[in-house]
């Protein structure tokens, strides 16, 4: 088996709502770039990444198909550990992490998905797992919405079945954030989980005072508090704060999780698969996370993670994220009574309606 050509095409994808965080602002679309990578025996293998903004999707698209398909070409795609580790000494120069880890993540989850369609099998039940069924919690990017607002959709959320919900914080005053947690809280009642994301607003200081002043609303993460470089920031809010730590969708590369990890600066390991390098790398994290006796959970793509937390023999809850692919995919995630299940379908079942992308092609 060997792969003949590669297919990239770039898309920005408008938002149905703009959303809002403390990093980024207000939101309004955000940059898909696919691969299909096909073999000269006709399988397929489907990758994407995406980016906030339009902010790298062209880079990212050059870089698969000036450095990548090259590497990947002529070889056989099943041997995607070896292929993997020839991209990222590839690009090791200008990468070890940017648009690189972006790129080379696309082509690992497009050479997965012809592995697992080569024998016929589920992505998830490849990779070992037993149950295609995950917790799954609804994730609010709603940093601009008022306090009625985000409890409305937090009722919306529980009527779809969710038990869990991530709200932002980061307002310009502790208090406000305070203020807007506590109203979900009793909103959900005590059992409920709530996560909380302050998209790296804070200092260590303000972290640790947001920790405690969270705690009493038994907040189950707290999600970037501080920006991802500074791993004895985390450490400190891990040590000192009453609340566990989430980190990982600003991290781009094995290397950066095993620091983390290995210091204990995160509770909650959260790598995304397409843009630390792939199923191959969010793998290898989930694998440094059950050394440590740690759960790994996930960052946005839910479409694909769901495929790997189900594999995964430490799950903790699958992020239903809002840059949503549902109106562009063949087959839409199934989500009931606050589970994601995987597909049955050989590959990780992600098919796109390239016919609905087109309109948001860009050239
Ligand atoms: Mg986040």
């Amino acid at each position: 088996m060997k792969v003949d050509r590669f297919e990239i095409s770039r898309y920005s994808i408008p938002l149905l709502h703009p959303l809002s965080d403390a990093t980024h602002g207000v939101i309004r679309d955000f940059a898909l770039v696919t691969v299909l990578v096909r073999t000269r025996d006709g399988l397929e293998g489907v990758g994407y990444t995406y980016t906030v903004g339009s902010t790298g999707g062209g880079a990212i698209a050059s870089l698969i198909a000036e450095d990548l398909a090259p590497i990947v070409v002529g070889q056989d795609p099943r041997a995607v550990s070896s292929l993997s580790q020839s991209m990222w000494r590839a690009t090791h120069y200008v990468g070890r992490g940017g648009p690189a880890s972006f790129a080379i993540s696309a082509v690992d989850i497009a050479l997965w998905d012809i592995k697992a369609k080569a024998v016929g099998e589920p992505l998830w039940r490849l990779l070992g797992g037993r149950d295609p069924k995950v917790p799954a919690y609804a994730s609010g990017i709603d940093l601009n919405s008022s306090i009625p607002e985000l409890e409305q959709s937090a009722r919306i959320h529980r009527e779809r079945g969710f038990r869990a919900i991530k709200m932002k914080v980061g307002k310009p005053r502790l208090v406000e954030d305070i203020l807007r947690v506590e109203a979900i809280r009793e909103l959900l009642g005590p059992d409920a989980p709530l996560m909380v994301d302050a998209n790296m607003k804070w200092g260590v200081h303000e972290a640790l005072r947001a920790s405690r002043a969270l705690a009493e609303y038994d907040v189950y993460w707290l999600e970037e508090p501080i920006a991802p470089g500074d791993t004895e920031g985390y450490v400190r809010i891990q040590r000192e704060g009453p609340v566990p730590i989430a980190a990982g969708e600003n991290l781009r590369t094995v290397g950066e999780f095993e620091k983390m990890i290995s210091v204990g600066a995160v509770a909650f390991p959260e790598p995304d698969a397409t843009n630390c390098g792939g199923v191959t790398a969010w793998t290898k994290v989930s694998n440094l996370a059950e050394a440590r006796n740690l759960p790994v959970t996930s960052h946005g793509a839910q479409d694909l993670h769901v495929s790997l937390l189900a594999a995964a023999p430490n799950p903790s809850y699958l992020e239903i994220h809002g840059f949503e692919l549902g109106p562009y995919l063949e087959h839409s995630l199934p989500i009931a009574g606050g589970y994601a299940t995987a597909s049955e379908r050989p590959g990780h079942g992600i098919e796109f309606r390239w016919g609905e992308l087109r309109p948001h092609l860009v050239e």
